[in-house]
């Protein structure tokens, strides 16, 4: 017995959350998420927190000493060697708790694993097959317009800074389009679950 380990990841606001609830709602699969692992590798007094402050002052806390994310987002945002270094610090601790919490998973179990970055931190291996939630590009504009309530230009900007959504179609193993309705997605996920591949 194998475990099936799906790999959900797409682009800003194209709909993994969206697919992971129905994932977990429908078919009770654990979900694991990374974003939940990067925000506990900074978590206040990390050693990565600890890392991160003696890089760029304590200017980076809060006075209660948990990370001021926005300060440390414009700081990485315009600077891809900062942004590299950062990454260099949290990957690894993302692909330890992804592996530690899968060793605890029985043999035989199917589960789902959230990662928006799937490509770009090289966490491909941990999985045994890969899911793109695509939508159309004015689709994912306005979508995350409407739900983070930004201007076009930094929904762009947001957009940019990943890599291509066209890109990860190519390397996905399922390509689920969620330009449409709920109810199509879902189908589709039904379908994908169930292995009959479109
Ligand atoms: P992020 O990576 O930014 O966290 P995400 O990929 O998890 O985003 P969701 O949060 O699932 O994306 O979806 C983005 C927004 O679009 C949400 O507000 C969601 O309710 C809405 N949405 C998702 N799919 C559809 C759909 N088929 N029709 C209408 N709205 C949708």
């Amino acid at each position: 017995m194998t475990q099936r380990l799906i790999g959900l990841t797409g682009g800003i606001g194209t709909g993994k959350t969206t697919v992971s609830n129905y994932l977990a709602d429908k078919y009770q699969l654990p979900i694991l998420d990374a974003d939940v692992y990067a925000r506990e590798a900074v978590d206040i007094d990390s050693p990565i927190l600890q890392n991160i402050s003696a890089r760029y002052g304590d200017d980076i806390l809060f006075p209660d000493g948990s990370l001021n994310r926005k300060k440390l987002g414009e700081i990485i945002f315009n600077n891809s060697d900062e942004r590299r270094w950062l990454e260099q610090q949290i990957h690894p601790f993302v692909r330890q708790r992804f592996t530690e919490t899968i060793e605890k998973l029985p043999p035989d179990s199917t589960a789902v694993l959230v990662v928006p970055l799937l490509f770009e931190a090289n966490l491909t291996d941990i999985v045994t097959e890969i899911w793109v939630v695509y939508c159309f590009p004015e689709k994912q504009l306005e979508r995350i317009m409407k739900r983070d309530r930004i201007t076009l230009e930094q929904a762009q900007a947001r957009i940019n800074s990943q890599m291509s959504l066209e890109e990860k179609k190519q390397k996905a193993d399922v390509v689920i389009d969620n330009t449409s309705t709920l109810e199509n997605l879902f189908k589709q996920v039904d379908l994908a679950i169930n292995r009959d591949y479109f």
